[in-house]
């Protein structure tokens, strides 16, 4: 059975006035949470993993370099990241994907990078809205799938989250059926690929999640809880989106 996680990508936003707030939610939540994973802009790691130390709530970079070290100005290492006290990292955002022209084995080795450090992988794919209406979507992201997560992918070391691209910061939403189609296909396709570690993969949805859609997406057999970007901002969207993933 795959742990659900609610994970929380705050983009290019926050302070620490933010991340003071941090240490509320994380004090809210009850023994039956699911796991919670923020992932602040790079600045606020440090002070976000100090103040969730010992709580409820782990923290996440952005998006790491594949590189351990060297000249790559304005960059970040995965071993960075986690000398912060951080657990996690977005590998392959499709705002990565696209503003930085990242391809898949770029993602793969981000993912590599990452686990080479200690940190769990949340690795994103999904379609544009051209794609989607192509109705190649299955395929499309399945073979992003195959092409940006490594061999040696575990429910430990890696979260796969499919975010429609069309459906990130647009209050678009698949319909139910379509959620259910592509996760159901995703985690065929990693069953097949990694076996019972794939079985056992969080699968998260990403794209316009919010307290008032979040109880029927989760009602998606392999949802296993959702990458969510606008509403990880205010604690009180934030909390019934954890709440509606708990009750699932
Ligand atoms: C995201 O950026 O990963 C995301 C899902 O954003 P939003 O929830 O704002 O659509």
């Amino acid at each position: 059975m795959a742990r659900k996680l609610a994970a929380g990508n705050w983009k290019m936003n926050g302070d620490l006035a933010l991340v003071d707030g941090l240490a509320t939610l994380a004090g809210n939540q009850s023994t039956d949470a699911p796991q919670i994973v923020i992932c602040p802009p790079h600045t606020l790691l440090a002070q976000a993993a100090k103040a969730c130390e010992n709580s409820a709530v782990e923290i996440g970079g952005q998006d790491c370099r594949a590189e351990a070290k060297g000249a790559y100005t304005g960059d970040i290492a995965a071993s960075m990241i986690a000398e912060t006290g951080a657990t996690h990292v977005i590998v392959g955002h499709s705002e990565r994907r696209d503003g930085h022209h990242e391809t898949n084995p770029d993602i793969r080795a981000k993912a590599q990078a990452a686990w080479a450090a200690g940190l769990t992988a949340i690795l994103c794919i999904g379609e544009s809205e051209a794609e989607r209406e192509g109705s190649d979507t299955l395929t499309i992201i399945a073979d992003q799938l195959q092409a940006s997560l490594p061999d040696n992918a575990t429910a430990e070391n890696t979260v796969i989250a499919y975010e429609p691209i069309w459906a990130i910061g647009t209050g678009k939403v698949p319909t139910l059926a379509q959620i259910i189609e592509t996760h159901d296909m995703l985690r065929a396709e990693l069953t097949a690929r990694l076996g019972d570690e794939g079985a056992k993969i969080t699968l998260l949805y990403g794209g316009s999640v919010k307290p008032t859609n979040a109880a029927e997406i989760f009602q998606a057999e392999n949802v296993n809880g959702a990458l969510v970007g606008g509403a990880s901002l205010k604690p009180t969207d934030f909390q019934p989106i954890i709440d509606a993933l708990a009750a699932s």
